[in-house]
């Protein structure tokens, strides 16, 4: 799944349509195969002739804005992406949802085979922060400048004291933008075992664990992204972060700094890598 860091990739690499003017936005036959596609394109249909102003990312969504008030909302899920339409007749993607075209080229392509990508109109930029997720978002750990003060604020609050670190990160109300693989991969460039509960976590460790997600997240972007299974960026590129990764998924394998073998374990669901002898 794309986390903070491939959705800012994919944001950037969007970069080229804003400021053009759409000519029309069609949801493809193909996806009319889905319940939450259909009837939509006449929602859709209110932006053809307008110009995208401004492509944002918060935490892990995209927020399209246009020379008119209404804004898209877009989730990218387990394996939605954006392929830029660099030729006329260019073969799309297997399963194509979206489709914009512009008045002169790149089109864009929204593509998605599992499915779980999302699309939702709202009237104005104020209601899209209102929306369910976006409102109780933590911090971006994408800033540039991470807040650390904030995070402290946040991680010493009651409901996550009993809990594992390991699990408690991947709450976006604490830290927006991390998913499994930057969990991991933070936690160990902080020395600090998944399994640790919160309230075990010395207040250097809090802040050592703050430095390690924004410098995590934002080597990532730099790398432009992880790519394991389906992630391109919409140039059609591999990101190449999986090459720096201390431990997701590399169970079994030495750990780079101490030779001890990797472990996984499963904290809600969800697996964590760590080396039992640097995170302690
Ligand atoms: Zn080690």
């Amino acid at each position: 799944m794309p986390e903070g860091p491939e959705v800012e990739c994919v944001r950037r690499s969007l970069k080229t349509i804003v400021g053009r003017k759409i000519q029309r936005i069609i949801l493809t036959e193909f996806s009319q195969k889905y319940q939450k596609y259909q009837n939509k394109q006449i929602q859709f249909d209110q932006f053809n002739g307008h110009q995208i102003d401004e492509i944002e990312r918060i935490g892990k969504f995209l927020i399209f804005k246009f020379d008119k008030k209404e804004v898209i909302l877009n989730h990218l899920g387990m394996s939605g992406n954006w392929l830029l339409l660099k030729k006329k007749d260019q073969i799309l993607p297997p399963h194509p949802k979206v489709l914009i075209d512009f008045d002169t080229l790149p089109n864009v392509v929204f593509y998605d085979m599992r499915n779980f990508g999302q699309f939702k109109i709202y009237e104005n930029y104020n209601s899209v922060l209102q929306h369910h997720p976006i409102r109780k978002m933590g911090i971006d750990g994408l800033l540039d400048a991470f807040p650390l003060d904030e995070f402290l604020l946040r991680i010493n609050k009651k409901n996550y004291a009993n809990r594992e670190i390991g699990s408690v990160l991947l709450d976006q109300k604490l830290v927006a933008g991390i998913g499994n693989i930057y969990k991991s991969e933070s936690l160990a460039l902080a020395n600090i075992n998944p399994m640790r509960l919160v309230r075990s976590l010395t207040n250097k460790e809090r802040s050592r664990l703050g430095y390690a997600i924004s410098k995590t997240l934002h080597k990532a972007v730099k790398y432009m992204g992880s790519t394991f299974d389906s992630f391109r960026t919409p140039d059609g590129g591999e990101g190449s972060a999986q090459n720096w990764h201390k431990v997701y998924g590399k169970k079994g394998g030495k750990c780079s700094n101490c030779g001890s073998e990797i472990r996984r374990v499963v904290q809600n669901k969800r697996s964590s890598f760590y080396c039992p002898k640097c995170q302690l």
